[in-house]
């Protein structure tokens, strides 16, 4: 398992961030969602991180979340980025470290590792046997991809196959915006800075996707607004609404 130790938050500009984001780390009043797009990069994740299946953010010596990665992306700058989801209560991962003493001593490095019993998931192959380190027991990997090009014929067919069918799809990691609207909802604090961030008023509510979650419902300051890549590509293409909220 992937462990992450995070220092207190901080701003950080948005076009020098391999992720776009203007702030990152732990700040006791952010949620999960906000947490895990925080901190998800940009980070040095060696060769071992390939073959795990989980992170733990911890701050002050405590776990704060656990995430299953689908998958790590090459950031600008050479270091990576999770894709995947943060756990919540009932799975046995976040049931045995959120909100717990952190499973490892405190270390320099931001990111170690550790093997622990609660990652074991069954074997990608299908076979059904448990692993704790990658996704396939050795060698049942090229058996799972064998019998699909099987299924298609010979590797000339398979691949010939695989050209005419695959269509690449775009995969842009910054968040969704779907609306932006005068600010109502019961949120006090700024969701993209958090409480220590002080922000002042909140000015709008946001509804966004993005890798964490489909549907996640903010509100926000006008540094935000003002500042924010993903507001400023939604400012560009809703110039009406953006002008009716008068910011
Ligand atoms: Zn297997
Ligand atoms: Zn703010």
């Amino acid at each position: 398992m992937i462990h992450i130790t995070l220092g207190k938050m901080r701003y950080i500009k948005p076009d020098q961030d391999g992720l776009g984001r203007d702030h990152v780390g732990w700040d006791p009043h952010m949620d999960d969602a906000a947490l895990f797009r925080a901190n998800r990069g940009c980070w040095v994740l060696g060769e071992r991180a390939d073959r795990e299946q989980y992170a733990l953010l911890s701050a002050e010596g405590t776990v704060r979340q656990a995430i299953e990665i689908d998958r790590l992306v090459q950031v600008p700058g050479g270091r990576r980025a999770i894709e995947g989801r943060y756990l919540e209560a009932g799975h046995p991962v976040y049931d045995a470290y959120v909100g717990k003493p952190q499973p490892i001593a405190p270390v320099r490095n931001p990111v170690t590792y550790f093997d622990s019993p609660h990652a074991a998931r069954t074997c990608g192959c299908g076979c059904g046997a448990p692993v704790t380190l990658g996704w396939f027991l050795t060698g049942h990997d090229q058996k799972a991809l064998h019998d699909r090009v099987a299924k298609v014929g010979t590797v000339h067919q398979f691949i010939d196959w695989f050209d005419r069918t695959y269509v690449e799809e775009p995969r842009a990691m910054a968040s969704r915006i779907t609306t932006i609207a005068r600010h109502t909802n019961a949120r006090t604090v700024c969701s993209a800075h958090g409480a220590a961030a002080e922000c002042g008023a909140l000015v709008a509510d946001v509804v966004l996707e993005d890798a964490g979650s489909n549907h996640i419902e903010w509100a926000v300051c006008e540094r935000w607004f003002r500042d924010n890549r993903d507001a400023a590509t939604w400012r560009s293409r809703n110039p009406e609404e953006a002008a009716l909220l008068g910011l």
